[in-house]
């Protein structure tokens, strides 16, 4: 038995996916036994404004950082919340600086860092593995995304967390939808050494989506990572209803045991916490 639960990634209805209310969330984690909760409401400054239209993502950061400071008061003592963000990279300079802007300006606790879109589109749009109303191929589909990540790791504004690595996997329209060592060896490697060199935290999230196994990235991604020397791992759900709060950490957790992780890596304020798994 873990002393100490630790989820990392969650979003409320400040979030435009989100469905429970901030305070629901919390409520819900304190009664799961989590030690420390991390609030990462989506900031999509990469969404293009056609996008935008079929999914409007924009967030109220003024009440959503309002309500979640007071939150975290109320909560001092019986659980550890972090008010933090997720950001949605692009390599657009002129987004970059939105992104260093709103950083400044909120303080936020921690930052995950995700590649979620390519050239405005988020890959759950499918818009990213088609040209021309014809279906890409996978390598090359897949390895725009992981320059993507790539380039993420140099992004222009501090964060600590590296949100759902291989996140094309949930999407990608083919039958075989994995990303696996054997086809990307290269471009995983790239990121992975990338991560360990800048001590950034590798995140495992258990949001799937429609059950394509149990994390992302998936466990030859996380023994790679440990083999190169990377110790650094959070764990988040990416729950956006109180019902996936923590779900399937358990699973998670003896599988990092079983690779070898010791200690779960928990960021707060540029510090980095150990806690032990
Ligand atoms: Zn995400
Ligand atoms: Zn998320």
């Amino acid at each position: 038995m873990e002393k100490f639960l630790t989820d990392l990634h969650s979003h409320s209805a400040f979030s435009f996916d989100g469905v429970n209310a901030l305070s629901e969330m919390l409520e819900s984690a304190l009664e799961k036994g989590v030690a420390f909760y991390g609030v990462s409401e989506h900031v999509d400054f990469d969404i293009c404004p056609e996008a935008q239209l079929v999914r409007k993502q924009e967030i109220d950061a003024e009440a959503y950082f309002h309500t979640a400071r007071h939150l975290q008061e109320d909560y001092a003592g019986c659980m550890n919340v972090l008010v933090g963000a997720e950001f949605g990279y692009s390599d657009d300079r002129a987004i970059q600086e939105k992104y260093i802007a709103f950083y400044r300006r909120y303080q936020p606790d921690f930052v995950v860092n995700s590649v979620h879109s390519k050239d405005g589109w988020d890959f759950s749009l499918k818009r990213a593995f088609y040209e021309d109303g014809r279906l890409r191929d996978k390598k090359e589909a897949y390895a725009d995304y992981f320059r993507l990540v790539q380039k993420s790791l140099d992004a222009p504004y501090p964060y600590d967390i590296i949100g759902h690595f291989t996140y094309v996997v949930r999407y990608g329209p083919y039958e075989n939808p994995s990303a696996s060592l054997a086809e990307f060896g290269a471009e995983i490697d790239g990121v992975l050494k990338g991560i360990i060199e800048r001590e950034k935290i590798l995140e495992t999230n258990t949001s799937m989506h429609g059950g394509k196994g149990l994390a992302l990235p998936a466990r030859e991604i996380l023994e790679r990572y440990f083999a190169l020397g990377g110790r650094a791992v959070s764990f988040g759900s990416d729950a956006h209803t109180t019902a996936r709060i923590v779900e399937r950490r358990t699973e998670v957790v003896s599988l990092l045991k079983e690779i070898g992780f010791t200690y779960i890596t928990v960021p707060c304020k540029g510090e980095r916490i150990k806690v032990e798994i």
